[in-house]
């Protein structure tokens, strides 16, 4: 089903590509951890056995924490064991639900996943561009967006799936452009790309990829 929100489109067609996985069997990145309501949607699958949430601003892991925490029962963190240090000042911390998730907040370059998880990735999202709420010249770069989509493509298991949300404003649609170019060269008997818009709004309106691996 078709909403105007970009964001819950690509939750929609990470809903009904999973539907049929078993509970806790799948391996989630989320590339662009921000306010982490990615990161929420994809931990609250009953699909989602670890989840890995990235981000270069620490002010990501200290928004997220707390959004998890608002939503989902939460039965271990480790940034507990830093009673006096700010959360601001943590690089990393695990938690695990109630629904035996383990979530990874990781204040670092999604270029670096790789540092991070060696296991196959299942879901992959990446929301691109800046913080609405945040410093807006804080934002995703094509170059290091395009290099980490190519890990992911390698990353990715068989019948995984990868949404990746471009904005057109940030950048006068540089990273939207090149992802386009670059997604649209990958082997098709490997995997299925598609682009997602509306054909009669306005040219700057987001851009919507899927990328499903045969
Ligand atoms: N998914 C987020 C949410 O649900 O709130 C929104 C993400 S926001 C549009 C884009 C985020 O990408 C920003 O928080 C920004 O700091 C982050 N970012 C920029 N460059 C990055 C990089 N190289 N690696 C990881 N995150 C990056």
């Amino acid at each position: 089903m078709w909403t105007r929100d970009i964001t819950q489109n690509a939750h929609q067609f990470i809903l009904s590509h999973i539907s049929n996985c078993e509970e806790n069997s799948l391996n989630v990145l989320d590339a662009t951890m921000g306010n982490g309501n990615d990161t929420l949607f994809l931990a609250s699958l009953a699909q989602a056995r670890e989840v890995w949430a990235f981000d270069v601003q620490r002010l990501a892991i200290k928004n997220t924490k707390e959004n998890l925490e608002n939503k989902l029962n939460i039965l271990s963190d480790s940034s507990n064991k830093y009673h006096n240090t700010n959360i601001e000042n943590i690089n990393e911390v695990s938690i695990k639900t109630s629904n035996n998730t383990k979530i990874n907040l990781i204040c670092q370059s999604h270029l670096a996943f790789t540092d991070f998880i060696t296991d196959k990735l299942d879901i992959i999202m990446f929301n691109l561009g800046y913080l609405p709420t945040s410093d807006k010249k804080i934002s995703t770069e094509a170059e290091i967006t395009v290099k980490t989509i190519e890990k992911c493509l390698k990353q990715l298991n068989s019948m995984g799936i990868m949404t990746i949300i471009t904005y057109i404003g940030h950048d006068n649609g540089m990273e939207y452009s090149i992802i386009k170019q670059y997604l649209g060269n990958i082997a098709y008997k490997d995997y299925k790309v598609l682009r997602i818009t509306i054909d009669n709004a306005s040219e700057n309106c987001p851009q919507l990829f899927v990328v499903i691996k045969e």
